[in-house]
């Protein structure tokens, strides 16, 4: 089976680097908030281009707290999308907002700038773009509809580790930029963990502070927080890691261009594409084509550990039933969900898997037209 992302491959060639990062931790005998995750913050606040960083226990807290530090919470709402995973809108959820979905680019996956200011009220108070995939989102259009509307960015950089848009990486747009650093993501650790980007110093203490039970100083709590504190053992092994990220960005982004490749003669099999000026990560290489169910099966057994992200739009999940959207609201979603399949994507990946997964899918979309 070739999964679509292998953690195994990756740790034969850096294990003995993390074994030996993860050994002085055990034996340091300081496991929260120390020098690792100090040190981390400060080496991924200079790798992305911003003031601060603060390096919390997963991505879905960074994006809840990013909007309690932004005072945004019941009877507010927040622009998002509906084709991501549901951390992005249950945090919004978590927080007592209401999140208003926007539909998606075609190309792209991601929000439709053009369609977001329909969407606007006198409750919305932030935006919040999904770069999908490793894409950068069309940061230019949506930072200006939120100057124009006095709303905050907050961006979900997840995917996204890496990206850049005119030259500039993503999580340094907006107010507030979140990373997730879940297993598989691009940079990942071995357990959960997540970070909040931010420029803003004040924003940066509010945030320090609602990580470790609201407030700054110890024993003195000013509000309702939570334990979401990075501990050192991950932070080790971030740090072990992102000294390969802009290595492992670029094979991806070789991946994506040999699959493109090998694509090219079948039409109908959509490859992704990228907005002009953008530096895209490859988080997932995703395409679309026809029949995908039935197709998705057929690379199972082939041995293709294909994923579909995502099956179903968030707006027809049970957890926003309660917001009252049908079938039908949000068309280009919809349709995406319909189609689209990502292939195996990680660094490791060869040359020959690359071949036999693309020869498969092409067999198999074919075969499957003729019998239509
Ligand atoms: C992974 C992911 C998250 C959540 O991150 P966790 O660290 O798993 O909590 C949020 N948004 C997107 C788009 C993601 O891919």
């Amino acid at each position: 089976m070739i999964p679509i992302f292998d953690s195994k491959r990756q740790y034969a060639k850096i294990g003995s680097e993390i074994e030996k990062a993860v050994l002085e931790v055990l034996r340091s005998g300081a496991y929260i908030l120390g020098p690792n995750v100090k040190a981390l913050e400060s080496e991924l606040a200079k790798y992305i281009g911003c003031n601060y960083t603060v390096a919390l226990n997963s991505g879905t807290d960074a994006l809840h707290l990013a909007l309690r530090a932004l005072d945004i919470g019941k009877g507010d709402e927040v622009i998002t999308t509906a084709f991501t995973f549901v951390a992005t809108t249950e945090s919004i959820e978590i927080v007592g907002a209401t999140p208003v979905f926007c539909d998606i680019n075609p190309d792209t996956f991601n929000i439709d700038a053009d369609k977001i200011e329909a969407l606007i009220t006198p409750k919305t108070k932030a935006i919040m773009p999904v770069h999908l995939y490793g894409q950068p989102c069309d940061m230019d259009k949506i930072m200006d509809i939120a100057k124009r509307h006095d709303l905050y960015v907050i961006e979900d950089c997840c995917q996204a580790i890496g990206a850049e848009y005119k030259g500039k990486r993503v999580g340094t747009f907006g107010d507030i930029g979140c990373y997730s650093f879940y297993p598989t993501k691009n940079l990942g650790t071995m357990g959960d963990g997540g970070l909040i980007t931010v420029n803003s110093e004040n924003l940066k203490n509010r945030i320090v502070a609602l990580r470790n039970h609201g407030g700054a100083i110890r024993y003195h709590h000013d509000e309702i927080g939570v334990n979401s504190r990075l501990d050192e053992i991950q932070a080790a092994i971030l740090r072990v890691k992102l000294n390969y990220i802009d290595e492992w960005n670029k094979a991806r982004r070789e991946h994506a261009a040999t699959y493109n490749k090998l694509f090219s003669e079948c039409a109908d099999i959509q490859t992704p594409k990228e907005l002009d000026n953008t530096y895209c990560v490859y988080h997932q290489y995703t395409v679309k084509i026809p029949n995908r169910d039935e197709i998705f099966d057929k690379l199972h057994e082939a041995g293709i550990g294909a994923m579909l992200y995502y099956p179903i739009p968030l707006h027809m999940q049970k957890v926003h039933a309660h917001l009252g959207y049908k079938m039908g609201d949000l068309p280009i979603t919809e349709k995406n969900t319909e189609c689209v399949i990502s292939l195996p994507m990680f660094p490791e990946l060869t040359i020959e898997e690359q071949k036999m997964i693309a020869s498969t899918l092409i067999d198999c979309v074919e075969k499957s037209k003729a019998m239509a």
